[in-house]
C-alpha cells in the first residue's frame, strides 16, 4: 500500500479511536499520560488538557498504574484484565472493565501501557443486586427449612441442598443422589402416588403440595409436603426439574391426633344425643299413662280439695311433658336432615290444635285460621311443626285469663312461606323483646315454661334459612312473623 494511503487510513483510525465511547489511555513508564481519548474524558470526567503530561496518580490516587506496569514489563503476564471500582473526583462511583496491554519499541522493550476501559457500572450494580437477592433467597430457604432439589432428566442425577439431605437423614458423600435412589426412600404406601406426581412433572405439569411419607436410612418415617416444576428451554424441551420438600411431620402428627380426638368427640356427642333423645322419648309414654290415670281418678273423686290436688298433679305432669317434648324437638332440629317433601299446613295445624286441647285444662282455645296457599308446597314438615306448635302454644299460654285467642295466617309470597301468629294476650315488655329467643329465657313471672320453646323456634327457622320477627304491646298482645323460602311443587 502506498505510504500516503497508509497515512490516510491511520489518521482515520486515530480519529475513530479518539471518538470511541470506551476510554483509551496510554501511559509511559513514569506514569505520565501520553494519550487520553474522548471516551476517557467522559468516563473519568477529566478533560484531556488536564491529563496529558500529568502523572495519573496526582489526579486520582486510585490509579496504581505503575504497579501494574511493573508486572507487564517484567513479562509476568502479557495483558491484564480487571474489574475496577473507583471514585471520580466529582464523587461518582463507577465500575470499569479494564484491559491493560504493554506497548513495545522496535527492540521489543516495553515503553508504555495502553489501557482500554469500558463503563460497566450498570451491569455491576445488577450483578451485585442479583448476588444480594441470591443470598437473601438462600437465607430464606434456610430459615424456612426448605429442602430444595434440582434434577437433570437426561442423567437422572439430583442435586440436593443441605436442608433436604438433613430431612432425608443422608450425608452428601454417602449415596449416589439420583432419581432411582430417591424412589427407594418413598414409603411403600405412598410410592404409586408420588411417582405419578413426578411423571406429571416430567410431562410438563407443575405439582403442588403433594403429601407423602419417606423412610429414612435410619428407619425414621417423615411426612413430606412437596411441590415440583418442570423447566423448559425456549423450544419447550425439558431441561431440568426443580422442587421443594418441606418436612411437616410435626404438623401432620398434630393433625392426626386432632382428627382422632375429633372423631372420639363426635362419637361421644352422638352417643349423648342418642341417650338424651331416647330417654326423653321413653319418658313421655309413662307420663301420658299417668295423665290418663289422673283423668280416670277425677271421675271417682268428689272432694273439692282432693280435686284441686289432682289439678296440680295434672298441671305438673303437662309441664313436664312439654319440657320433654321441647328437648326432643331441640334434638330433632339439630340432628335431622332438612326435609323437602310435600307439606300439608292444614294437616299440621289440625294436629297441633288437638295436641293443645289436651293440655288446656278445660279452657277453650280459639284458633282463627286464614290459610291461603293456593298451591302445594314442599318443605320440612318436622321443623315447620316445631315452629308452629311452639308459637301457637305460646299464644294460648300467654293469653289473658278470660279468652285464649290466636289468629293464624299462612300465605305464600315471592316463593316465601309466611306465617303470622297473633294473640290478644299479655304482651311482652319492649326491653325483653331482644331476649326472648335466648335459651332458658323467661320474660315474666307469669311464665311457667322451660324457656326453651322460642330458642328452638329461632334455630329451626334459621336451619330453613328463614327469618322471624316479633312485635308486641304490653297488655294488648304479640305478633310473630315467620318467613321461610320454599319451592312450589
Ligand atoms: P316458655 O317455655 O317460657 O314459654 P319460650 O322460649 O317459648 O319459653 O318463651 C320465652 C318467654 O317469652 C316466655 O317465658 C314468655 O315470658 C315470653 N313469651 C313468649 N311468647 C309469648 C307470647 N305470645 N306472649 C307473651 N309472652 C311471650
Amino acid at each position: 500500500m502506498p505510504f500516503e494511503k497508509q497515512q490516510t487510513i491511520s489518521d482515520q483510525l486515530f480519529q475513530l479511536i479518539d471518538n470511541l465511547n470506551d476510554s483509551i489511555i496510554i501511559i509511559d513508564l513514569n506514569g505520565e499520560v501520553l494519550y487520553w481519548n474522548k471516551g476517557a474524558e467522559n468516563i473519568f470526567a477529566i478533560p484531556r488538557e488536564e491529563m496529558i503530561g500529568k502523572k495519573v496518580e496526582e489526579k486520582n490516587p486510585d490509579f496504581k498504574i505503575e504497579k501494574i506496569a511493573e508486572r507487564l514489563q517484567e513479562g509476568e503476564v502479557s495483558e491484564l484484565r480487571l474489574d475496577w471500582k473507583l471514585e471520580r473526583s466529582d464523587g461518582k462511583v463507577i465500575w470499569l472493565d479494564v484491559l491493560l496491554t504493554p506497548m513495545f519499541d522496535e527492540y521489543n522493550n516495553v515503553i508504555a501501557i495502553a489501557g482500554v476501559s469500558k463503563d460497566i457500572t450498570d451491569r455491576k450494580k445488577n450483578e451485585l443486586l442479583l448476588n444480594r437477592l441470591n443470598e437473601d433467597f438462600h437465607l430464606a430457604v434456610d430459615t424456612a427449612e426448605l429442602g430444595i432439589w434440582e434434577m437433570d432428566p437426561e442423567t437422572n442425577k439430583i442435586i440436593w441442598n443441605d436442608v433436604l439431605l438433613d430431612i432425608y437423614g443422608i450425608s452428601r458423600e454417602q449415596f449416589e443422589l439420583d432419581y432411582d435412589y430417591w424412589t427407594t426412600l418413598v414409603f411403600p404406601e405412598d410410592y404409586e402416588m408420588a411417582l405419578q406426581a413426578m411423571e406429571k412433572v416430567f410431562q410438563g405439569e407443575e405439582v403442588f403440595n403433594i403429601e407423602f411419607r419417606i423412610k429414612r436410612p435410619d428407619g425414621e418415617v417423615r411426612w413430606i409436603n412437596g411441590s415440583a416444576r418442570p423447566i423448559n428451554d425456549e423450544k419447550g424441551r425439558l431441561i431440568k426439574v426443580i422442587g421443594i420438600n418441606r418436612d411437616y411431620t410435626a404438623i401432620k402428627s398434630h393433625q392426626i391426633s386432632l382428627s382422632e380426638k375429633n372423631a372420639q368427640l363426635k362419637q361421644v356427642n352422638e352417643e349423648m344425643d342418642y341417650f338424651v333423645y331416647s330417654t326423653s322419648h321413653n319418658l313421655r309414654s309413662p307420663l301420658s299413662s299417668t295423665l290418663g290415670i289422673v283423668n280416670l281418678l277425677r271421675h271417682d273423686i268428689d272432694n273439692e280439695t282432693k280435686l284441686a290436688y289432682l289439678d296440680l298433679i295434672e298441671k305438673s305432669i303437662v309441664r313436664l311433658d312439654e319440657t320433654i317434648r321441647e328437648i326432643t324437638d331441640y334434638f330433632q332440629n339439630t340432628r335431622s336432615p332438612i326435609g323437602a317433601g310435600q307439606v300439608d299446613i292444614e294437616d299440621i295445624i289440625e294436629t297441633i290444635e288437638k295436641d293443645l286441647e289436651m293440655t288446656s285444662f278445660g279452657e277453650k282455645n280459639v284458633l282463627k285460621k286464614k290459610i291461603n296457599l293456593g298451591k302445594q308446597i314442599s318443605g320440612d314438615p318436622i321443623r315447620l311443626r316445631i315452629i308452629l306448635l311452639n308459637l301457637i302454644s305460646n299464644a294460648f299460654k300467654y293469653s289473658k285469663k278470660s279468652e285464649r285467642i290466636c289468629h293464624f295466617e299462612c300465605t305464600v309470597k315471592n316463593n316465601k312461606l309466611q306465617f303470622i301468629i297473633e294473640d290478644e294476650g299479655i304482651g311482652i315488655p319492649k326491653e325483653e323483646l331482644q331476649n326472648i329467643f335466648k335459651m332458658f329465657y323467661r320474660a315474666s313471672n307469669y311464665s311457667t315454661g322451660s324457656g326453651l320453646g322460642l330458642y328452638i323456634v329461632k334455630h329451626s327457622v334459621e336451619k330453613l334459612k328463614g327469618k322471624i320477627k316479633v312485635e308486641s304491646e304490653l297488655g294488648k298482645g304479640s305478633t310473630f312473623t315467620v318467613e321461610i323460602p320454599i319451592k312450589s311443587v
